[in-house]
């Protein structure tokens, strides 16, 4: 029932690949406001289940509600982000050759502008939004900085910063720490639960440590559904779930 707080909800998920159903019968709820984990072995679906939500991968079977009564699986991929689900991937996808500034202005203006530089720029408001954007990633002092002499860390945030500016309600993040360093690991920490509350926030991660650290619920992908849900203690001295890693 979406009206008690849930912002999004997959119900009896499955998809098959040549008969192999990489997801079998998943069904996943996320409150508003909510950090969640998404954790498993490889090939557990954790790509699979983000590539459904954001429409890039339609079920066979199920459906998938988002906010106020939305069918995700009767609207497009741009339809799907436009509703306010931003996904980043694992790998920065900034603009190399532009400032910090550029890219957030490249962001707030959306895909249907080809350049926003050519146009009248940003409005009061999208600029207010752009500082504000600024200070939430750490890159204010960096605000003119071309993108391509950030650190990697840096990029990352700088990528989260340019999906702020299309205002998400929900945010999917693909191991946002593989390659960070410890600093850099727990400044994300901090970004992602400081982004969740006024947004949901759904991270696939690898790294248990940071998983704890960020200390949402956590949910066990096995074969396509959830095995285990719950905080990081629970699902960890679940016996299905230490069965699994320890079989991996
Ligand atoms: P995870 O992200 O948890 O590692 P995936 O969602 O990438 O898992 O994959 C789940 C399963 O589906 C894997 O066995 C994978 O090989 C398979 N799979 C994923 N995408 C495709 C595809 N496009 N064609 C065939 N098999 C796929």
């Amino acid at each position: 029932d979406l009206s008690h707080g849930i912002i999004l909800y997959l119900e009896n998920i499955t998809v098959s690949f040549d008969g192999f159903k990489a997801i079998n019968d998943l069904n996943l709820y996320i409150e508003a406001g909510e950090l969640r984990c998404i954790i498993g072995p490889n090939g557990a679906g954790k790509t699979t289940m983000m590539d459904i939500i954001t429409g890039k991968t339609r079920p066979d079977t199920g459906s998938v509600w988002f906010g106020q009564q939305l069918n995700l699986l009767k609207m497009s991929e741009p339809e799907i982000a436009s509703a306010g689900i931003g996904r980043k991937f694992q790998k920065p996808t900034v603009f190399e050759h532009h400032t910090v500034y550029e890219n957030l202005e490249l962001a707030a203006a959306g895909e249907r502008t080809i350049w926003p530089l050519l146009t009248s720029g940003l409005s009061a408001e999208q600029q207010d939004q752009l500082d504000e954007v600024l200070g939430i990633i750490g890159l204010t002092e960096h605000v003119h900085h071309r993108a391509g002499s950030l650190s990697h860390g840096q990029k990352q945030w700088l990528e989260i910063g340019m999906l702020l500016m299309q205002n998400p309600l929900l945010l999917l993040v693909d191991e946002p720490v593989a390659g960070m360093t410890q600093q850099e690991m727990e400044r994300t920490g901090e970004l992602l639960t400081s982004l969740a509350g006024t947004r949901s926030v759904v991270v696939v991660e690898h790294d248990m440590d940071f998983i704890r650290s960020i200390a949402g619920k956590v949910t066990v992908l096995h074969q396509g559904s959830v095995l285990a849900e719950g905080t990081m203690d629970e699902v960890q001295n679940n016996e299905r779930v230490i069965e699994v890693y320890l079989g991996e």
